[in-house]
């Protein structure tokens, strides 16, 4: 095919820094990609350091590079989403402002993508530079999540990606407010394909992905493909209530063997307890949905362009 296009989307957030040291790395890659009509987008995410001065300058000296500016920091995966959006032609491969996405790979998911597959995502064999803890809760909430969802969600597999053509605009359609990208892009479907690579540490800067915001992520992610939750609920609810009658039963014969010597606080108060506890799990459980609800049913937009500056090259994949 003539012409094939593939734009490079990435979304930084106060990445100044990274941004000087993977702008060569990712030049010299695609400068090497034969008859490939490559590009490159930069989402800056509501940066407060310098990285929209610093992507200015990119795409001064590259006339191939397009920007994109967001009119605050609205979390990276409406940056992605916004960063497919202005993507008009061709396929598009995701990547990590940080480095942690060898760009050295690209053309090995490029050959994957001209052999016919549609989504072309990086798995990780080895991940540098992150705790212990944060290694063990990842690999448990893909466990969980693969678990509990119908969408095939691949383990150990972050955005680091190829998208066909196809891919991306199957992926334009979805608009949901919640995106959990790992399973919009499993929902997707189309041929994919497993690449296995070494993720490295961080180039310079540390994650933007703390503690509070990796648990809020995994919560988004059961919550947003599965409504397993709420079956469990249910469940918990039958289990509860046999218990309950059996316990029930075991009372009346009681005091119908030995009398009923008001008694048992103990017994009465441990019940009234665990009761409350088991209803106001579950309220919250529905309220996870009902929040969810809420929000998906104000429709608003998912981001707000501040600046868009296209790629000064003429005809190019993007808007
Ligand atoms: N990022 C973003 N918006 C945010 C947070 C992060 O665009 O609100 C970008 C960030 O600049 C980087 C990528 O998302 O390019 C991954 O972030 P990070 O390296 O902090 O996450 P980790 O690799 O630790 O999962
Ligand atoms: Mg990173």
């Amino acid at each position: 095919m003539p012409n094939e296009r593939l734009t490079l989307v990435i979304a930084a957030h106060n990445e100044a820094q990274a941004l000087p040291l993977l702008h060569p790395r990712l030049r010299a890659v695609l400068d090497a990609l034969p008859d490939l009509e490559c590009g490159v987008l930069y989402v800056d995410d509501g940066s407060t350091d310098d990285t929209w001065q610093v992507m200015q300058e990119l795409a001064a000296d590259d006339a191939s590079v397009g920007l994109l500016r967001l009119s605050r920091n609205f979390g990276k995966e409406a940056a992605v989403t916004a960063g497919l959006d202005f993507v008009d032609a061709g396929a598009v491969m995701l990547l990590d402002a940080d480095g942690q996405d060898p760009p050295e790979l690209i053309p090995e998911f490029v050959a994957l993508w001209r052999q016919g597959y549609d989504n072309i995502y990086g798995t990780r064999l080895e991940r540098d530079g992150e705790s212990w803890f944060r290694r063990t809760t990842a690999a448990a909430f893909y466990r969980v999540v693969r678990r509990l969802s119908k969408t095939p969600i691949p383990a150990d597999t972050g955005d680091f990606r190829l998208l066909s053509p196809r891919a991306v605009q199957a992926l334009g359609q979805l608009r949901e407010r919640h995106r959990f990208m790992k399973g919009l892009f499993g929902w997707v479907g189309f041929r994919r394909k497993a690449l296995p690579y070494h993720r490295h540490a961080r180039m310079v800067g540390s994650s933007k992905f703390g503690f509070w915001k990796l648990w809020n992520f995994a919560l988004e992610g059961i919550t947003s493909f599965s409504t397993a939750p709420l079956r469990a609920a249910t469940y918990l609810g039958l289990a509860t209530a046999s218990f309950a009658f059996l316990f029930g039963m075991w009372v009346i014969v009681k005091a119908a063997l030995y009398g009923d010597r008001v008694a048992g606080y103990p017994t009465m108060m441990s019940v009234i307890l665990f009761l409350g506890g088991v209803q106001l799990i579950a309220l919250g459980l529905i309220g996870e949905y009902l929040g969810r609800l809420y929000e998906e049913s104000k429709q608003r937009p998912l981001y707000l362009v501040d600046t868009w500056h296209a790629p000064s090259v003429a005809d190019s994949a993007l808007h």
